[in-house]
């Protein structure tokens, strides 16, 4: 994984004077933050450009990955709500309870990744 991000210039370690990779308090921060874009979703080519305030496109991956997010919360809600009422359901049968139609029809189907 260290030489394929460093294949693709996400992360750059010094070479020491045998030629042996070094990796400086800098690099570890940086490698942190690559693997936290990773988990949220992001590819490395999204990655490289959160790495640099400058870069034009910046805002708009982040944006976009905060779209992601906000859904998945929004549907992790419905979800949530859905089992919170099936477990104080007063019904015998759910079937016979609306409030378990209603609430299990906004249920989501989980995408893992965007
Ligand atoms: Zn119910």
């Amino acid at each position: 994984m260290l030489r394929h991000w460093n294949d693709v210039g996400v992360v750059v370690p010094d070479r020491t004077p045998t030629g042996h990779r070094e990796y400086t308090d800098e690099h570890i921060a940086r490698l942190r933050i690559v693997q936290a874009c990773q988990r949220v979703g992001m590819s490395l080519p999204e990655v490289r450009l959160i790495l640099t305030r400058s870069e034009a496109r910046r805002s708009e991956v982040i944006e976009r990955r905060l779209e992601w997010i906000r859904a998945q919360r929004a549907q992790l809600a419905d979800a949530e709500r859905f089992l919170t009422h099936v477990i104080e359901c007063r019904h015998d049968l759910v079937t016979r309870c609306e409030d378990c139609a209603q609430y299990s029809a906004l249920v989501p189907r989980f995408a893992s990744r965007p």
